[in-house]
């Protein structure tokens, strides 16, 4: 069966054909391709067409497709039940794991997606200050939670509304929505409504806008801010950690945040999520404290297998510095050809992790990262899947290593872009 026949059925019966939207490629346009499998740094649709892929599930598969000891561990645990309902040894494991690696956790609550962990970081934040406000900035995404949904109004320093139908103006109104990197905004937010803000949620990498790394003092204003008017400040850590360090980009840039938020790598491509923090804080989180969350599948025993065996390799590996050698190979590569056919272009880059953006303006936030030619983009993307290079379906994402893409790996998909580009 081909992948246009399948996404044909598959339409009849999910909307979209997707279970979540932009896997329909609406973005970039072209016929989405259905998975067959996939291994290490390679995919196959079920045309049997293979793909070198930087999609990667959208991070959390720092390891690759597939790695030996994170199956044989799952496969283990699989025979062994695959949920409880009540604290399991491998739960116990993972937070120790969590606790150990990322600095300024000291206590964490599993859950079982980014979503989860970003709505519940901020109930607490709100239960933990008895404050309604909540900061965030233009272009960064922290799940689908209808508080987080929300688009900047007119000007700076505005009441959210709603990004999408369905949340309530008044559920946006609560959240202020200021541009990425702007301290100033940051500053004046704070003298305005300093005593009625619960918490700052930020990226500290920002992922979700393409990749936009944070302007040298912008995280240190959000912390001392935060501190002086006794708001909470949480990192949403959810592409990051484990992805720049072991530690996060807590740690790669030495900030000590309240609140982190944790998916994507945590689970090792399970379903698995976290909050954790200060015990100050988490202490103020059911049983122990008043603020309610649950969840009968949270710390499901084989998403933190997963997610044990993933970190444990990590810790073993130290892979940071070769994932980010590479990572640089590929995305001067990459410039280079571009160069070549004159396409102007600027890679934002950190890790093992970039953005091809199509503009010669640096982009340092929203605004800016709304002038790539999206047009070119999906063209890119489409030639690219043509000649079998996976990427993210949207402009405004991050492509993303892992420990499987080897150096033969990385050459074999620059004379795949090559001949992309050059048929652009
Ligand atoms: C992916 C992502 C989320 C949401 O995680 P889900 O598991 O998709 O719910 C939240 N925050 C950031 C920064 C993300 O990249």
């Amino acid at each position: 069966m081909t992948n246009r026949e399948l996404m044909e059925r598959a339409k009849k019966l999910m909307p979209g054909g997707v279970s979540s939207p932009v896997r329909a490629f609406k973005a970039v346009g072209g016929e989405p391709i259905v998975v067959r499998e996939a291994k290490g740094c390679r995919l196959w649709d079920v045309e049997g067409k293979e793909y070198i892929d930087f999609l990667m599930s959208w991070g959390p598969l720092i390891l690759g497709h597939a790695h030996p000891y994170v199956v044989s561990e799952v496969e283990r645990q699989l025979s062994r039940g695959m949920s409880y309902g009540l604290t399991c040894y491998e739960e116990i494991r993972l937070a120790e794991l969590v606790v150990s690696s990322v600095p300024s956790v000291e206590m964490v609550r599993f859950v079982s997606s980014g979503t989860e962990a970003t709505m519940s970081a901020i109930r607490l934040a709100r239960g933990y200050t008895g404050r309604k406000f909540v900061v965030k900035f233009e272009g960064c995404y922290h799940g689908h939670y209808d508080g987080l949904l929300v688009s900047a109004g007119s000007g700076v320093a505005t009441l959210g509304i709603p990004g999408t139908p369905g949340v309530p103006e008044e559920i946006a109104g609560l959240t202020l929505v200021l541009p990425y990197n702007d301290t100033d905004a940051v500053l004046s937010t704070f003298e305005r409504y300093g005593e009625d803000i619960a918490c700052v949620i930020v990226e500290p990498v920002a992922g979700n806008m393409g990749v936009v790394l944070p302007s040298e003092g912008f995280l240190e204003v959000l912390r001392e801010v935060t501190r002086k008017y006794g708001a909470v400040l949480i990192f949403d850590e959810v592409i990051t950690n484990f992805r720049l360090s072991v530690g996060g980009a807590q740690e790669y840039y030495a900030i000590d945040p309240d609140i982190t938020c944790m998916g994507k790598i945590l689970g090792g491509g399970m379903p698995l999520g976290a909050y954790g923090g200060k015990k100050e804080i988490m202490s103020h989180v059911a049983p122990e404290g008043k603020v309610y969350q649950a969840g009968t599948l949270s710390g499901n025993p084989v998403s933190v297998v997963c997610g044990r065996a993933t970190l444990e390799e990590l810790l073993r590996l130290k892979p940071y510095q070769l994932l980010e050698e590479r990572t640089r190979r590929l995305a001067e590569g990459i410039s280079t050809v571009l160069k070549e056919k004159g396409i102007p272009h600027t890679i934002n880059r950190i890790g093992s992790m970039f953005t091809v953006f199509f503009t010669e303006v640096p982009v340092t936030d929203y605004a800016s990262s709304r002038r790539s030619n999206t047009e070119l983009f999906g063209r890119f993307f489409r030639n690219l899947l043509h000649h079998g290079v996976l990427i993210p379906p949207s402009q405004f994402e991050a492509w993303f290593l892992s420990t499987a893409h080897r150096d033969e790996d990385i050459e074999e998909a620059l004379e795949r872009i090559q001949t992309a580009v050059r048929s652009l």
